[in-house]
């Protein structure tokens, strides 16, 4: 997932070389979940995988510590976060609206 340019701020100025040692060094070009191989098509979907770095047990931004990190493939990435993103997406209908959910999880993105 891009990180959002409201969010940007809050990663690590070090996130670029976090996210290369986690993708490429640590997991060696693969999926850390399912195996599926960077670039190549992906086992199940049959798209082409592309890596990108996940916040595993704490989503906020700022949480880079290689621990919370994750090198995924689209799909397990996409899996991971989608309860999120959809809470996020709550959340900001009605920040636009001008409301607060306040029973909401507080998810930042
Ligand atoms: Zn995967």
């Amino acid at each position: 997932m891009p990180i959002r340019p409201e969010n940007k701020h809050r990663y690590p100025a070090d996130w670029k070389l976090r996210s290369l040692f986690v993708r490429f060094y640590r997991a060696r070009n693969h999926c850390e979940w399912c195996g599926a191989k960077n670039g190549e098509p992906h086992p199940i979907t049959g798209s082409k995988v592309v890596l990108t770095t996940a916040h595993v047990f704490d989503h906020r931004p700022e949480a880079a510590s290689l621990l919370n990190l994750a090198a995924l493939c689209q799909r397990c990435h996409n899996r991971h976060d989608a309860k999120m993103r959809q809470a996020g997406r709550k959340r900001r209908t009605l920040e636009s609206v001008g409301q607060r959910d306040l029973f909401g999880a507080n998810d930042e993105n």
